[in-house]
């Protein structure tokens, strides 16, 4: 049983074209929840790790006219205004952060809307299976990160991914990792292993990293050595790079 809360802590709402993973090129409204549970070194959304005062909520799909709302938002409003925006078009609603499941009750809330026949796509960082457990049945797609501990500054992450991966296959998940210069083939092997376990038929995407603000780009050999490796593991391994940030888009 999901608790029931009023509020959210959110940072924006907007609609955009998702620009990682499986889904890639879909139109989709987001919906940015405030917070994270964990430090990543390539973050690029450190705006939301903190409570804004107020958050920004798209009135129409891609006009960025943003209306200001005090934070905390009333659940019921924030609802409100993701059917608003989707009603436009969209493959998806894309509840990310942050890490979303901090508020679970708030994800609850959103995918309440899978009853209005909308699809529920949950972003994460895949370490919180507890939470994850209250929601799943209103969560259409998870896109799970596995965090490497060459990223995290050595802290590993293996056990809560593995437990949070049995939750997530009762919905159509896709794992995400980020590849950078700092990876190791060890790291390779566990994540390949590790998915193998739970069911080698879930996608896995490698996702080079974005090479900014002194982050170095993978080797490109070491690409195509890893999706071999794991190619011989999984059923499907894909290397989808950012592509929203080619594209100029949020
Ligand atoms: S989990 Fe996401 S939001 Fe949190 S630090 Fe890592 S990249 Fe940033």
């Amino acid at each position: 049983m999901t608790p029931v809360t009023d509020t959210a802590c959110l940072v924006e709402v907007f609609s955009s074209i998702q620009g990682e993973g499986l889904y890639v090129g879909c139109r989709q409204v987001f919906v940015r929840l405030a917070g994270c549970n964990i430090s990543c070194q390539y973050c690029d959304t450190t705006e939301s790790f903190c409570v804004p005062e107020v958050a920004k909520i798209e009135q129409n799909s891609g006009k960025r006219d943003y209306l200001a709302i005090v934070n905390p938002v009333p659940v019921a409003c924030l609802v409100d205004h993701i059917a608003g925006l989707f009603r436009s078009q969209h493959h998806s609603v894309s509840i990310t952060g942050g890490e979303p499941l901090l508020q679970p009750e708030v994800v609850a809330a959103i995918g309440s809307l899978r009853e209005k026949g909308f699809l529920i796509y949950l972003e994460t960082n895949g370490t919180l299976p507890n939470a994850l457990d209250k929601v799943i049945g209103r969560i259409d797609i998870v896109s799970m990160d596995f965090k490497l501990p060459s990223a995290m500054n050595g802290i590993e992450y293996w056990q809560q991914h593995e437990q949070f991966l049995q939750i997530a296959v009762r919905s159509q998940p896709f794992v995400k990792v980020v590849l950078s210069d700092e990876t190791t083939a060890d790291e390779i092997m566990r994540t390949t292993e590790l998915i193998k376990k739970v069911n080698p038929a879930i996608p896995l995407i490698f996702q080079p990293v974005t090479p900014t603000n002194g982050v170095l780009a993978v080797n490109p050999q070491k690409v195509l050595l890893w999706q071999q490796f794991a190619l011989n593991r999984l059923r499907d391994v894909r290397v989808i790079p950012q592509t929203h940030k080619m594209m100029g888009q949020l």
